[in-house]
């Protein structure tokens, strides 16, 4: 690769790195998979990623998109090596318009900056993915999910319109600030979720809504999670409109509190549903009662109001840090499946009996309120074989049963390259085949992040 056509673009060398890559950047969060690159590049404008993806075609030189590289499934791994096309540099807010009730944004700034910047004007911006560092182009490339999807939805319902370079440098605008739009295909909801294999996202028009007047999260133990899980149905059809409705074992939740210095109430309980209602104040107030009446009705052994805001962002604290509390024992495996609301307590019973059955300690917290379970794969002192060994044998059971229940593999994270053992063999061919041609006629060349997620070869072969 010639790093001099890249300075030919870029016109800033400090903003191009060819030697002495950091580690971070040619891998993920968990860092477990690392790739190597010729060049990572710091971008700043859509013109510069036009310029770069207008090279790297011409020369059939691999690119792998990143924001925070915040996500947990090796999507950031540049495994053919090429160029990193980093956009953590391109994070200017361009135009709030409380008219249309939108905003546009560079697709690197991160997720608590813009919540940061519209709550302080009055609106909101719902999705809300555990990992605020993350950002809002990697948000839009995972479709991420995060606690409030029960009530808002997921980042799919907020996006009005995007800015993508596509593999071959042109530049195209899917959607706008219309709120309705059913004029051809939605370009726009390819390119969502498709984590970076189809095009590469330089600008984001987002809905927003007004903020909510006031929210109250409650804590609400149950003696085990059979229980908790059970009753979170009744609560959901309870026409309490709950904006957050999560689980968390009482295990995971004890690795939480040391790794966090935060203590939770109720340490005797099994497992505890965590809950957020928001709205008007006398709307927020009649729906969380109708919830306690129905928790303590259905097993709950105490239902705690968290009025203290700062209470409550510790206790929230906690949730939004589990993953990182699981890896800080051991190595572990997370697990995004998410199968249908009413299969969750099926779902979670099956994982209980296999973790007894294989010995192979799995904890589990989520989205309660969408069926969305976080299973952490604990690793413990098995070495690199056995781990590998087991841990597969045990997932392919688990996935198993996911699809039975009518469940996928990722309800949020993506496949990357650590869930396509799982996504490829589950998936019909033929959704496969669809997905391949799709890439085939955008990206024909196979430059952009390549070997993940769907991308099959010409033989349906995995490639890792
Ligand atoms: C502690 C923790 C909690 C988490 N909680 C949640 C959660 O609740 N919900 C959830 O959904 N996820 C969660 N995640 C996962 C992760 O934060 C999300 O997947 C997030 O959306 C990734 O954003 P990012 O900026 O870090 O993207 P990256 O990790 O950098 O990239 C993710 C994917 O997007 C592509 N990409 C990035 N930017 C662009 C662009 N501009 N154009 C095209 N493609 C691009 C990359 O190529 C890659 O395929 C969590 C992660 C951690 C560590």
């Amino acid at each position: 690769m010639d790093i001099n056509a890249l300075k030919s673009i870029v016109k800033d060398e400090k903003r191009i790195l060819s030697a002495d890559i950091p580690d971070r950047y040619l891998s993920d969060t968990l860092g477990r998979l690392k790739g190597t690159a010729s060049a990572l590049v710091f971008v700043k404008s859509t013109e510069e990623v036009s310029g770069i993806l207008a090279y790297a075609h011409r020369n059939k030189i691999p690119v792998t998109p990143r924001g925070a590289g915040t996500n947990l499934v090796g999507s950031t791994v540049p495994v053919d090596g090429g160029i990193i096309l980093d956009f953590s540099q391109m994070n200017d807010i361009l135009e709030l318009d409380t008219d249309t009730m939108t905003i546009t944004v560079e697709p690197g700034i991160l997720l608590k900056d813009l919540q940061r910047f519209v709550e302080e004007r009055g609106l909101f911006y719902p999705p809300d993915p555990g990992e605020k560092e993350s950002t809002i182009g990697g948000n839009i490339s995972t479709n991420a999910g995060g606690m409030r999807a029960v009530k808002y939805g997921v980042t799919r319902d907020y996006v009005r319109g995007l800015e993508i370079v596509t593999a071959d440098g042109t530049v195209i605008k899917a959607g706008g600030k219309n709120v309705k739009d059913a004029s051809g295909l939605s370009l726009k909801n390819l390119y969502i979720g498709s984590e970076g294999t189809l095009g590469v996202i330089t600008k984001c028009i987002l809905k927003l809504i007004p903020k909510p007047e006031s929210s109250l999260s409650v804590l609400v133990p149950y003696s085990d999670l059979k229980t908790g899980i059970s009753s979170v149905l009744k609560i959901l059809r309870a026409n309490a409109n709950p904006t957050a409705v999560e689980f968390m074992e009482r295990k995971v939740v004890k690795l939480g509190e040391d790794f966090s210095s935060v203590k939770y109430p109720s340490p005797e309980a099994g497992s505890y549903i965590l809950l957020t209602f928001d709205g008007r104040e006398e709307e927020v107030k009649a729906n969380s009662e109708r919830v306690k009446n129905l928790a303590l009705e259905n097993g709950a052994i105490d239902f705690i109001p968290l009025t203290d805001p700062d209470k409550a962002a510790e206790i929230w604290k906690v949730r939004g840090a589990l993953v990182k509390a699981v890896e800080a024992v051991s190595e572990q495996e997370p697990v995004d499946i998410v199968v249908p609301i009413n299969k969750t307590a099926d779902f979670i019973g099956f994982i209980n009996e296999l973790e007894n059955e294989s010995g192979m300690q799995m904890v589990s917290f989520g989205h309660a309120g969408d069926g969305n379970v976080h299973l952490c794969v604990v690793r413990g002192n098995r070495d690199e074989e056995v781990w590998i060994r087991e841990l597969e044998e045990n997932m392919d059971k688990a996935y198993g049963k996911a699809y039975q229940l009518g469940g996928v593999t990722s309800g949020e994270h993506g496949i990357g390259i650590t869930k396509r053992r799982y996504f490829l063999r589950e998936t019909p061919k033929e959704n496969l085949a669809v997905m391949n041609s799709i890439k085939n006629a955008l990206d024909p060349l196979h430059i952009l992040n390549n070997k993940k997620s769907y991308i099959t070869g010409e033989n349906n072969e995995e490639f890792i």
